[in-house]
């Protein structure tokens, strides 16, 4: 069976992160999505509500299932036998940073880790976590980046 691990902080899930989940849970039979609790990111949602985004996202996707950790990707991956992680290419500017976490994950797991990238659908190369906060947080309208759950819970998220 093939399976792999999509990590990241997911703060929030947009609809560029769903396009490669989507796409990935093509050509794998298991994919895990699996919210990284990264300590020197400050995050907006906790790992839970996170999750949570993630888990209601993909209630369509049979093959697809949501877990989190707080630690090492190649610990979580060890633990759980997977050897395939899945990370998106937005830009060339993505492209540096990425391969250098992908060849740290190498190192890191003796081999034991691969990645495999996708580039992103062109509709949501510009699309980031951070810039739908940046938006939301000026009340601006998101939602042709995130899901409407998401929508209303970054909107309830501010409103504060
Ligand atoms: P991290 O904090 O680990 O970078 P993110 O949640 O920001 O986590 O992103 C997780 C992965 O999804 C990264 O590989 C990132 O490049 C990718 N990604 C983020 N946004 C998009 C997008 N719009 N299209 C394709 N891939 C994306």
């Amino acid at each position: 069976m093939k399976r792999a691990i999509y990590p990241g902080s997911f703060d929030p899930i947009t609809l560029g992160h769903l396009d490669v989940i989507r796409r990935a849970s093509f050509m794998f039979d298991e994919l895990t999505v699996c919210v990284l609790d990264n300590k020197a990111k400050t995050s907006l949602f906790s790992v839970e509500e996170r999750v949570k985004m993630i888990t209601d996202a993909t209630a369509d996707l049979l093959n697809v299932n949501v877990d989190y950790y707080s630690g090492l990707l190649i610990d979580y991956a060890k633990q759980n036998n997977l050897h395939i992680a899945i990370r998106g290419l937005r830009a060339v500017t993505d492209f540096e940073y990425e391969l250098q976490i992908a060849q740290t994950n190498k190192e890191l797991s003796n081999g034991s880790l691969d990645t495999v990238f996708l580039t992103t659908s062109l509709e949501y190369s510009y699309l980031s976590s951070s810039a739908v906060k940046e938006i939301a947080a000026f009340n601006g309208d998101i939602s042709k980046f995130v899901t409407p759950e998401v929508c209303k819970l970054l909107k309830e998220k501010y409103k504060r």
